[in-house]
């Protein structure tokens, strides 16, 4: 089947005592043994089943499947949030005294993740700007266990040029992960170009209403853990944690994600509700629809900000002056999905960033909040918000100027959109 298809149909039969055609809610925390021995077996993995709702859960289940089915992986693991899933997809690989490389454009939350929690767990992150390829080879050394981008970086908008990054990966023998949150299944699908493990924040576009936070790890089954056994002991060496299994031998191409189960999830617990699998699944059927709606609208928006008297800068990868421009064609199919930046003239009396704020407050349809990729267009200002914490350097790496408006473009009508963002601009 074809994506719109897989999304629909993926990993769901109506299930056999009710007949019901949805994926039905299953709102449990625990699942009965048969006797003792079956019980044993579970905790064994001697036979598949379900134990506890931290690990695992059939409503969860079925958006696991259909998400790895979307991607092309082996398998996957949806977890309480996207951050949730960062954190555990790195957390499988590295402990104290290792390190990753990080393109400096990424996500706030990961930003802080990276430069400030892991390197207090003796996790170092180097960070490194998504187009300079030689830094990425000259800084990967024997404790590198991964690079990690974001294929569109949120909200720097710039593209990053996945099948180079992993090439340069794959000589050293470490995965690439790319968080493609922002550009979906629908717009690219990394691993066709060498990645081999796949974030999504669930909670964007995928659940796509605004309603229900979650994340997901999928795994590409391609990259050769054994092949690489001195860097990735902790898929190659006996886990005293999980009664001396060795994952590489008991789940072949499943080890990585299986180990992303059983120790980060299983141990620390962010676990995601079956409720909020059951919302990002009904997202999830009309992604397809609402992404090819969201990109229309965005180009409409990108083309009048570019002509209006007061904007001074637009940043999105489909102008033809976009740095990203050719970057976009290769990697997200010539669409950049919603989100657009740009930037408001200042005068003597009102500077770009108060204008910024100006025309932030004017908004009447469009909405003043952090989200991303709600069906509803959302606006923020991410130099007093997500990027708050940032001081001035680290803002200009992230790709954040102190005038930076982003627009998460939503699915309304464009004429509605264009209207609300004109008088804005008017009152500015
Ligand atoms: C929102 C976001 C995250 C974090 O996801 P949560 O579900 O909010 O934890 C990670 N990466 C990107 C690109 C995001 O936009």
């Amino acid at each position: 089947m074809k994506l719109e298809s897989l999304a629909l149909h993926h990993g769901y039969t109506s299930e056999e005592t009710t007949k019901a055609a949805a994926v039905p809610i299953y709102q449990t925390t625990s699942y009965t043994f048969d006797d003792t021995q079956h019980g044993a077996d579970l905790f064994d993995l001697k036979v598949s089943g379900n134990i506890y709702t931290r690990i695992m859960n059939p409503t969860t289940d079925v958006l696991e499947q259909r998400l790895a089915a979307m991607e092309g992986g082996v398998a996957s693991l949806v977890v309480a949030s996207g951050m949730a899933a960062i954190t555990y997809a790195i957390q499988c690989i590295c402990q104290i005294g290792d390190n990753i490389l990080s393109t400096s454009q990424v996500y706030g939350g990961t930003y802080n993740l990276f430069a400030h929690t892991f390197p207090r767990q003796g996790i170092e992150v180097k960070m490194i700007s998504s187009d300079d390829f030689d830094a990425f080879k000259k800084s990967i050394d024997d404790k590198t266990k991964a690079i990690f981008c974001e294929t569109i970086g949120n909200p720097a908008g710039n593209i990053v040029d996945i099948q180079k990054l992993a090439e340069i990966a794959h000589k050293r023998g470490i995965p690439l992960i790319v968080d493609s949150t922002v550009a979906t299944p629908f717009l690219c699908k990394p691993i066709n170009f060498g990645a081999d493990i796949i974030i999504h924040s669930l909670t964007k576009y995928i659940g796509g209403h605004g309603t229900s936070i979650g994340g997901v790890i999928i795994d590409s089954g391609k990259f050769d853990w054994v092949a690489n056994k001195e860097r990735f002991p902790m898929l190659n060496e006996p886990d005293p944690s999980y009664h001396g299994v060795v994952y590489t031998e008991a789940l072949g191409a499943a080890a990585y994600i299986g180990r992303c189960r059983v120790v980060p999830l299983r141990n620390t617990g962010a676990a995601i509700s079956p409720m909020n699998s059951f919302q990002i699944l009904q997202g999830l059927e009309t992604l397809g629809l609402r992404m090819e709606r969201h990109c229309e609208n965005t180009e409409k928006l990108a083309d009048f900000l570019q002509n209006h008297e007061k904007i001074s800068w637009v940043n999105y990868a489909t102008l033809k002056d976009s740095p990203y421009y050719d970057v976009c064609q290769k990697i997200t199919g010539g669409k950049a999905s919603g989100i657009i930046s740009f930037g408001i003239k200042g005068n003597d009396k009102v500077s770009s960033k108060e204008a910024g704020g100006k025309f932030i407050d004017a908004l009447q349809m469009i909405l003043r909040l952090v989200n991303i990729g709600d069906t509803k267009s959302l606006a923020c200002h991410p130099a007093s918000t997500t990027h708050r914490q940032l001081n001035e350097n680290e803002l200009a790496a992230a790709g954040v100027s102190a005038d930076l408006i982003r627009i998460s473009v939503g699915i309304e009508n464009i004429e509605d959109i264009l209207a609300d963002v004109s008088q804005a601009l008017e009152v500015v």
